[in-house]
């Protein structure tokens, strides 16, 4: 018998990353670009476009995001099927045994699901953040809207944290604000859980469904929500530009106003919102000056562009 860390080295020459995410049909979920597959991580179902990247040329992959993990072949298989070298063996052996088939992307198929699992925990956020004075939120507003810099390591990391609810208040776990900036520009500056429904929750829902609000603001992210707050108007975020059914049937009845950030992806966002909400019975948009967000403006800019369509 051949010891198996010398099968696995001819194993690895034999099969290619590519062609076990073929042969799993998960190819069709990567974007090639130039020597490397993009695309979101198999390994925990994540929906992050970006967060899992294979080298071709080196045959290896990592997941950025909430694996924060990489490797060689073996250790893929043996993540992805959680099972012992032995059974990696068994299976890379039988792929090699298999007539290299012509790798064609196939179309994404349903990845087995893992369900969304709620963090319910707190977490000690420091409401004095760089980043949330800069965006005028004052520490008492951060704090009921328990969000500020993590000090510790995990998810949170390098970011602010924003706690999220579902619609009927229940603690979700948080949404992650990164500020190294080139971390930035690789992935965002958001973060989200992994699996997190997004497409059926509205940041700040469960607080402003009790309070029974004629009209409501929608904007892009939290910060917008809560400058919002601090000169009392209600507002809920989409944590991004689109809006799903789900969360249009939350606001449904209500007066909507949309503030989008008024640049070119927040202006294609609002008047693609508007159209999707042409049955709205009274569906108004805010006008904010050009190339900014809601948060960069003053407390006075805010209410200005708000006022008539609020009153
Ligand atoms: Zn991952």
């Amino acid at each position: 018998m051949i010891p198996a860390h010398r099968s696995f080295r001819r194993l690895k020459r034999l099969i290619s990353i590519e062609q076990v995410l073929a042969h799993r049909g998960l190819l069709g979920r990567c974007r090639r670009q130039r020597d490397s597959l993009v695309g979101p991580c198999p390994i925990h179902h994540g929906d992050n476009p970006r967060a899992f990247v294979v080298s071709r040329s080196k045959n290896l992959w990592r997941c950025f995001t909430a694996c924060d993990a990489g490797g060689d072949l073996v250790e893929l298989v043996r993540r992805l099927d959680q099972c012992s070298y032995s059974q990696v063996a068994d299976y890379l052996s039988s792929l090699a045994r298999e007539p290299l088939r012509i790798v064609v992307p196939i179309e994404p198929t349903h990845a087995p699901t893992k369900p969304f699992s709620p963090f319910r925990r707190r977490l000690p956020l420091d409401p004095e953040a760089d980043l949330l004075r800069h965006k005028q939120i004052r520490p008492h507003t951060a704090r009921r809207f328990e969000t500020g810099r993590y000090h510790g390591r995990g998810f949170l990391r390098d970011a602010i944290g924003v706690r999220l609810h579902d619609p009927q208040a229940n603690p979700i776990g948080y949404a992650a604000r990164r500020l190294d900036p080139q971390q930035i520009r690789r992935y965002g500056k958001w973060k989200f859980p992994p699996r997190l429904p997004k497409n059926q929750l509205l940041y700040n829902f469960h607080r402003v469904r009790t309070r029974h609000p004629q009209a409501l603001v929608i904007v892009e992210c939290p910060w917008g929500v809560m400058r919002l707050h601090q000169i009392a108007i209600p507002a809920v975020a989409l944590l991004g530009t689109h809006l799903a059914p789900a969360q249009h049937q939350l606001i449904r009845p209500l007066r909507i106003i949309l503030m989008m950030d008024a640049d070119p992806a927040g202006k294609k966002a609002a008047s693609r919102i508007c159209r999707q909400m042409h049955a709205h019975p009274d569906l108004s948009v805010a006008s904010i000056p050009d190339g900014l967000d809601p948060d960069e403006l003053t407390d006075d800019q805010l209410a200005a562009s708000l006022r008539h369509l609020l009153f």
